[in-house]
């Protein structure tokens, strides 16, 4: 098969953990006999300082021709004082509108060799693996108006929060048809006490719950789920949720695993999809090579397995993360005094060569 895939390393650890990535899904292919195309862009404050634009056009043409996206993250505090338009971020929210991406699905699944990295007790936290499906294109972060308009200590900030029942539909499926997959198991997540735009997300996910018998549904408000989050976090299965809800639950989940460096997310719906792990550029310890690169990495498993239908593939991918874990490997977010930490580069070369050693059972 040919994988045309477009690379948009980004900012700060984004491209030292991109390096790892692709490192990783060139090696895949080649022992599982993939052609492979790549292309490299670029995206947020690499772009700006390049032509002054989040998300150039040249790097919008190419990620529309090929068939799957990979992104490290964007971000730089050089541009915190920019306007809104010309802040990093703002390549990314169009990249995901220009794609179509309307659902980010964001694994969160404790390793079992980590059970001593989660802020939580081993017992409760043992077995966790959720899937935090994000609404991407919606809510507070695209509603317009949005403005901050005034005088200097007199200023209003504006946002606007705002669902269609489409978009709440469209996504809706998409969690409910992965988790006839999983455990059967939806909890939509809102805060419909409080706001009109959880109370109609509500009433559609309850309508399209209707076709999904087998699975059972659920509902929880923000804040409850929350605090369920870290009390109980094996009984998740899906959770469905909108923009900025997800966006907050997902770190947390991250967290609750054992490190934002780990999770990975899959933004589909559109024709082509994007792969990028949750954390961002993390401009704290960017250029210092230790960065955990293993999110980045399961995106391209991730991205394997929703835009090229090979498990096979991204099941080695998975395995040889769980294999290098499992041996004690760890960056410095996962260290502990049995485990001294690797830089970014080595857990690369050991996830590498795990995936290296498991090649004849995916050839
Ligand atoms: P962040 O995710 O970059 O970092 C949060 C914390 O987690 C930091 O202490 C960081 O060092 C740590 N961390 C993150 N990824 C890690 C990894 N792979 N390995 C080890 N530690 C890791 O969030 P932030 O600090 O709030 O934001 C920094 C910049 O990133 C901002 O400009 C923000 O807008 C941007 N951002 C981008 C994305 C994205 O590109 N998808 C997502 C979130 C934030």
């Amino acid at each position: 098969m040919l994988l045309k895939i477009t690379v948009l390393s980004g900012d700060g650890i984004g491209p030292e953990v991109t390096e790892q990535a692709v490192l990783v899904l060139r090696s895949v292919a080649g022992v599982s006999g993939h052609q492979l195309e790549l292309q490299h862009k670029p995206i947020g404050g690499a772009a700006l300082k390049a032509c002054n634009d989040p998300l150039p056009a040249d790097t919008i043409s190419a990620c529309l021709s090929s068939s799957a996206v990979l992104l490290g993250a964007v971000g730089s505090p050089a541009f915190d004082h920019n306007p809104g338009h010309l802040r990093p971020e703002a390549g990314l929210l169009r990249l995901r509108r220009e794609l179509g991406a309307f659902a980010n699905l964001r694994p969160a699944i404790l390793f079992s060799a980590l059970e001593d990295c989660s802020p939580l007790r081993p017992d409760l936290v043992r077995g966790t693996d959720m899937l935090i499906v994000r609404e991407l294109l919606g809510g507070a972060y695209f509603g317009q108006p949005r403005s901050i308009e005034g005088i200097a200590g007199s200023r209003v900030a504006i946002n606007t929060m705002r669902y269609g029942e489409d978009e709440i539909d469209r996504v809706a499926r998409v969690a409910f048809e992965l988790a006839r997959k999983r455990r059967r198991k939806v909890l939509s997540v809102d805060k419909a006490n409080v706001l009109e735009c959880s109370r109609l997300w509500r009433e559609v996910v309850t309508r399209v719950a209707r076709d999904y018998p087998e699975v059972n549904l659920g509902h929880q408000y923000i804040d409850s789920a929350a605090m369920l989050l870290v009390q109980r976090p094996t009984e998740f299965d899906v959770i469905l949720t909108e923009n900025m809800f997800g966006d907050i639950l997902s770190d947390q989940a991250g967290g609750v695993v054992g490190s934002l460096g780990l999770l990975a997310s899959a933004s589909i719906g559109g024709q082509v999809g994007l792969y990028e792990p949750v954390h961002g550029s993390a401009p704290d310890i960017a250029g210092k090579g230790i960065a955990n690169p293993l999110g980045a990495i399961l995106s391209v498993a991730m991205m394997l397995r929703y835009s090229f239908q090979l498990d096979g593939e991204a099941a080695c991918i998975e395995n040889a993360v769980s294999a290098t874990l499992s041996q004690g490997a760890r960056t410095a977010d996962l260290a502990r005094k049995a485990h001294p930490a690797i830089s970014t580069s080595e857990i690369g070369r050991r996830v590498l060569e795990a995936v290296q050693a498991s090649a004849p059972a995916t050839a």
